[in-house]
């Protein structure tokens, strides 16, 4: 998500005349598109946030340093973002990212900005720049299909940071969709290229003005494409999962036969503290079904190990669901306490030690399913 939106800021700052600097130029604009989601990710841009702001000291230069993003947003986060590095220029969160452009201008003009809105600005503008591709990865490319969640999942901190759930109208997916395939297409790219459908929540996906679901959707975006255009989606909620997904993924060779859907715990108490809304038996029903209707798939997973008040029975769920499943791969991470979330005022929580040793036990394991499964 953030990849992609940060391709939209890199587009809307070539509107007024910026371009992307080469290997080793010093920047006239440094932009830090943040993330909160977990704490690593949160004490990592804040040393390169302190890096680049000693650098600018050092240097006297006229360097914009901007941090935008769901740190800055985060409840009190960008306030202390201020306090800490005065020397930042622009400080805003996710709801008026699509005016950055403008507040670059105002900075050149010698303003320092300072901005969290409590909810999205409109953005059609911004919503709408096509973004050619992924910079790491150039066959691979984007579509927002919503903005924020509602599912207030207890551990997770992106409801508080990207606000309600949005759905964008489904002609707007389409003009950006079509724009990428053709754009593929007058490259006469021989290899495979992969559009993913982004959302927090992709298969609760409606257009209220189309009454288009996701799978309508779906069916849709797959009859625009060809063979040498794969469509895939991140992420699927298994808590609404329809029965009729299985059948369009089944149908239309076009969609990747790569699905990730987060498990988060193998332990039905902990899914229900969690507040996902489905427990073991359903995910696994899914699976089963998926793999049924649809030879070849492989399926990978998020695992959250040490949620508050996982005992040793709960996490041995856990490992005998990964091993009773087999996921492909696994993105397994120790429960990271986020400010404001239910889950950090819970009184249960698991030592960092246990923790740490779950997680690399989990780890391990994983590898092994993964190696066989080749
Ligand atoms: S569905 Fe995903 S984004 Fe939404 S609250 Fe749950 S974990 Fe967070």
């Amino acid at each position: 998500m953030n990849v992609h939106e940060s391709g939209k800021v890199a587009i809307a700052l070539e509107s007024i005349g910026y371009v992307m600097p080469g290997e080793g130029v010093v920047p006239d604009v440094l932009i830090f598109n943040t993330c909160t989601v977990r704490n690593t990710a949160e004490s990592k841009i804040l040393s390169h946030i302190a890096l680049a702001v000693y650098e600018k000291q050092k240097k006297h230069n006229k360097q914009i340093i901007a941090v935008v993003g769901c740190l800055s947003q985060r409840d009190g986060a960008g306030k202390k973002l201020r306090q800490r590095f005065p020397e930042i220029d622009i400080i805003i969160g996710t709801h008026n990212i699509s005016k950055i452009a403008e507040f670059v201008k105002r900075a050149e003009a010698g303003e320092r900005i300072f901005e969290i809105k409590k909810e999205r600005e409109k953005a059609e503008q911004f919503d709408n720049l096509v973004v050619p591709g992924d910079p790491q990865k150039p066959n691979t490319h984007y579509v927002n299909i919503s903005h924020g969640c509602d599912n207030f999942c207890t551990y997770c901190i992106v409801p508080y940071v990207r606000g309600a759930l949005t759905m964008r109208p489904s002609a707007e997916i389409t003009n950006e969709f079509t724009t990428i395939v053709k754009t593929i297409k007058e490259k006469q790219s021989r290899e495979t290229h992969t559009i993913y459908l982004l959302g927090q929540n992709v298969n609760n996906y409606f257009c209220n003005e189309t009454g288009l679901d996701f799978t309508a959707l779906l069916k849709h975006l797959c009859n625009l494409v060809d063979d040498k255009i794969m469509i895939n989606f991140l992420s699927a909620h298994p808590r609404d999962v329809s029965p009729k997904l299985v059948d369009i993924i089944a149908q239309y060779p076009q969609i990747e036969r790569n699905i990730h859907l987060p498990i988060q715990s193998g332990s039905d108490k902990i899914l229900e503290q969690m507040n996902r809304g489905y427990s073991v038996a359903d995910y696994k029903s899914i699976i089963t079904e998926w793999r049924t209707k649809i030879p070849g798939i492989r399926i990978t997973t998020d695992i959250i190990c040490g949620f508050p008040g996982e005992t040793a029975q709960d996490f041995d769920d856990t490992v005998k669901t990964i091993q009773d499943i087999e996921f492909n791969a696994a993105f397994i991470f120790p429960f990271s306490r986020r400010s404001g979330t239910p889950a950090d005022k819970m009184d249960n929580q698991v030592s960092h030690a246990e923790k740490k040793k779950r997680t690399t036990q989990l780890i391990a394991i994983q590898r092994e399913i993964s190696k066989k499964l080749g």
